[in-house]
């Protein structure tokens, strides 16, 4: 706690209320207004947007198991899964 705790609650809770109405990225608390008015046409769009999270989501590759077609998260995820479920053999 700093010296000026009710000071303080009040900017974190500013810029609370900043992120859900979409002008700060929700997850970065980075500024995305200029972002917001190319895509939406207002720099806040009134509910949270996170363009980390997007990014993110469409950057994230997907692994899926050939054998069963189940999708996993990440390479070492997947052979792990291969190794359990299939018994198959790593080096
Ligand atoms: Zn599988």
């Amino acid at each position: 706690m700093g010296p000026h705790p009710g000071r303080r609650g009040d900017i974190m809770g500013e810029i609370a209320d900043m992120m859900l109405e979409g002008l700060l990225d929700e997850e970065t608390g980075e500024y995305i207004g200029d972002q917001n008015i190319k895509r939406y046409g207002f720099s806040s769009p009134g509910f949270p947007v996170s363009y980390e999270r997007e990014w993110r989501k469409s950057s994230a590759p997907e692994f899926v198991c050939d054998i069963c077609k189940k999708p996993l998260k990440s390479r070492r995820g997947l052979l792990q899964h291969q190794r359990d479920k299939h018994n198959k053999r790593w080096r």
